[in-house]
Parts: C-alpha cells; sequence; structure tokens
C-alpha cells in the first residue's frame, strides 16, 4: 500500500472528524451504520455523507452494504492516516520514503523528519489473517469481536513500544525507540542487513557467543525474545555488531512456558549457524543457569525489566489477550477476512446508543487530533471501560 506523506496535510477539518468518528463507532462496530457516525460527528448529515464520499475516494474508508443497515467500515488505510497524522501533527514525523519490509504482521516504511533524518516507521497489521477463529473466543474479546484487527495491531505496537524502550534504557542493541501512535512505531534506522541476507561473517564463532550473550542478557533481566531468529536480527554494515528487533512476541521468564521460548530462541540460533556458517558449538546456554530470582537480577541487569515493562502501563491483562491472539493465528491457516464482518445483537445496540451519546461528547470537543490516541482509550478486552 502506498503511503502518500502529502496527504496527511491536506484533508479538511470536516474530513477529519468525520474520519475520527468512523474510527470511534469502529470500536462496536465492524460496520459503522452511517447514521451512527453522523452523530458521533456532530456534522450536518448531507455534509457527512459528502465527507465520506471523499474519504471512500481516498481509501480511508469504506462503504459497506449488507442486509440490515448501510454503513463504513475504516480501512488499513484510514488508521494508517490517523496514525501518521498524529506524528506528524507532532513533529515526530515529516515525509515518507520507500517501503523496506512486508512482514506477515506488519509493514516498514523509510519515513524522514523535517530535517530529512531517516527514521523507520513499522505499521502493525494483525488481523490480515482470519479473525474467524477469534471471534469464537468470545470469553477474552468479550463484545468487542469487531475491535479485532485495529485493537490487536494497536496492542502489538503497545507492547513492542514497552519492550523496545525499557531494553534500550538499559542499554540492549536494540534501536531507539522515537515516538508511536495507534498501530504504528516509530524508530531508530539502523544501517544493516538482516542475518538472512549476509553470506559470510568474518568470525562466526563470534557472532555467535555475542548473540547467545543477547540471549543469556535478556534471560538475566527476566525476558525472552520469543522470535530470536535470522531475520530478527540486524548485522551492522560498519561495525558488524547484532541488533535485534520485532518484539511484539517477547514473554517473562516468569511465563509458564518460558523454558520452551528461551531453548527455542537459543536452538534456532544454533541451527542457523550450523546450516549457513558450517559453525557448530557444544557451548550454548541453559535456561536453568541464566534463571534469577524474583526481584534482582545478576550480573549487572539490577532489576527485572519484565517487571518494570509491566509497571509502565503495558497491562498484564492486555499481554495475555496480544498472547492469546498469537497463539490461535499460528494455529491458523491465512485466508481472506473480506467476508468475515459480523454484525452485533440486538443487545450490542443498545449499548452503542449509550455510548454513541458519550462518543459524540469526545467529538464535541473538536477533532482535537490525538483523539483516542492520549487517553489510550483502546477497548478492553472485556466489554468493561474500566480495564
Ligand atoms: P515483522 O514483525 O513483520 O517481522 P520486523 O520488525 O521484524 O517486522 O521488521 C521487518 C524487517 O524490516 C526487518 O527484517 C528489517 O529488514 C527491516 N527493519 C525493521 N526495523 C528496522 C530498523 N529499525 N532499521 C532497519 N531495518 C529495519
Ligand atoms: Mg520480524
Amino acid at each position: 500500500m502506498k503511503l502518500d506523506a502529502t496527504d496527511l496535510r491536506y484533508i479538511t477539518s470536516d474530513e477529519f472528524r468525520v474520519l475520527t468518528a468512523v474510527e470511534m463507532g469502529s470500536k462496536n462496530h465492524e460496520i459503522v451504520p452511517t447514521q451512527l457516525i453522523v452523530q458521533i460527528s456532530g456534522l450536518r448529515n448531507g455534509g457527512v455523507n459528502k465527507n465520506l464520499g471523499s474519504l471512500a475516494k481516498r481509501n480511508l474508508v469504506a462503504r459497506v452494504q449488507n442486509a440490515r443497515y448501510d454503513g463504513y467500515r475504516l480501512t488499513y488505510g484510514g488508521y494508517d492516516y490517523l496514525a501518521m497524522r498524529a506524528l506528524s501533527k507532532r513533529d515526530s514525523m515529516y515525509s515518507v520514503g520507500n517501503q523496506i519490509g512486508v512482514g506477515k504482521e506488519s509493514d516498514i516504511y523509510i519515513v524522514a523528519d523535517s530535517e530529512g533524518k531517516e527514521m523507520v516507521l513499522k505499521l502493525h497489521r494483525l488481523g490480515r489473517v482470519s479473525f474467524r477463529a477469534i471471534k469464537e473466543k468470545r470469553d477474552y474479546m468479550g463484545k468487542r469481536k469487531s475491535a479485532s484487527w485495529m485493537y490487536m495491531s494497536r496492542l502489538a505496537a503497545e507492547k513492542e513500544w514497552a519492550f523496545m524502550s525499557v531494553l534500550h534504557e538499559h542499554g540492549f542493541p536494540v534501536p531507539r525507540p522515537i515516538d508511536h501512535a495507534r498501530h504504528c512505531i516509530l524508530m531508530e534506522f539502523i544501517d544493516a542487513y538482516p542475518l538472512r541476507q549476509v553470506a559470510d561473517v568474518p568470525s562466526p564463532g563470534k557472532l555467535y557467543s555475542d548473540l547467545m550473550d543477547v540471549i543469556v542478557r535478556f534471560a538475566r533481566a527476566g525476558l525472552i525474545h520469543g522470535d530470536f531468529n535470522e531475520f530478527n536480527i540486524l548485522i551492522r554494515r560498519d561495525t558488524g555488531e547484532p541488533v535485534v528487533i520485532d518484539f511484539p512476541q517477547m514473554v517473562s521468564t516468569s511465563h509458564f512456558n518460558a523454558e520452551m521460548y528461551f531453548n527455542r530462541d537459543v536452538q534456532c540460533i544454533r541451527k542457523y549457524f550450523r546450516k549457513r556458517f558450517r559453525y557448530e558449538s557444544s557451548i550454548y546456554p541453559k535456561f536453568s543457569s541464566v534463571q534469577t530470582g524474583e526481584g534482582q537480577g545478576e550480573e549487572g541487569e539490577d532489576f527485572r525489566l519484565d517487571v518494570v515493562v509491566a509497571a509502565s502501563g503495558f497491562k498484564q491483562k492486555d499481554q495475555e489477550v496480544l498472547e492469546e491472539y498469537m497463539h490461535t493465528v499460528s494455529n491458523e491457516e491465512p485466508e481472506d477476512d473480506e467476508e468475515d464482518e459480523e454484525e452485533g445483537t440486538e443487545e450490542d445496540e443498545e449499548d452503542e446508543a449509550e455510548e454513541a451519546a458519550a462518543e459524540e461528547g469526545e467529538a464535541q470537543r473538536g477533532g482535537a487530533d490525538n483523539g483516542p490516541e492520549s487517553q489510550s482509550q483502546h477497548p478492553p478486552p472485556n466489554g468493561s471501560d474500566d480495564a
């Protein structure tokens, strides 16, 4: 998908208001009824329809007609737009360059600030695979089943932000986090190649032990990367030093499956070095030897970063929801989810009327750009607003 930064600066304030209204309505509706958009935006009917038309033309919303009502849904483009606009309003980024990565669950772009300094924008894309399995699990999605991709993508970004920040502060070799908004993270650009693309290294033994050291340092600080593979390790072009990326699946060493995750990370490196560099060592870290007590880490890590992250605002409950999602999709075949849309029940409709009234109050405050951003309003997993 093309991201056009010039667009960021040319949207009318009414269009922005309508787009924000669609986003708010999306908390409870995959397809937001036009009438609800009118209510939330606080604009006149005719104006809303005209703005919806122009937003749809730019693919920021999509019109959906279904059996019961006509409405609109926020597209990924619309969500991207809102996030990038927030970042650019606070001068974190200014322009968008080339796409450098397409993962299963993210898109990566080179962007720049107003001085032309390059950075990396990671847009999380959870929910590119089907949500059918998720929707069946109402116990943890609650009535918020329609929040799906927006909610999960935002959780992944929040988690990645929390971990990257704590790791960077504590001197781990990770990119410097710069800013985040909704499902997006802005970080330092690392001039590097993924290990996957590196055919030869001067000393495989040295790199191997550096990588195992990183795994051990993580664990001594209470953390396991969980996806420590040749795609998530970047090798700096100038120094050959490794930089670790991609944190949405990190777990604490107190996780009930910690040992499995730890061993999987270790084995991943062993296997890759054997295959790619024909390097094999009988020395590799064991989980039992890196475990630390609850409060204190060892050897220079003076505290448990899993505890620091938990205290940083990324809640345990959010972790659990995200983990359950990741677990579910890793067992699912990807499929087209376009037709997977689902409507609310009668009961939902009543809630919506109430929430629409509350939300209307918010929209009336007049299209503040940070909107839901600043208030951490992502829908709570169990439908209670105080989570
Ligand atoms: P995914 O979750 O889709 O795997 P990653 O965070 O692993 O996303 O990033 C995907 C790719 O984008 C990486 O393999 C790397 O090539 C590139 N990339 C990501 N972050 C950076 C960065 N900070 N600097 C340079 N390249 C990056
Ligand atoms: Mg990755």
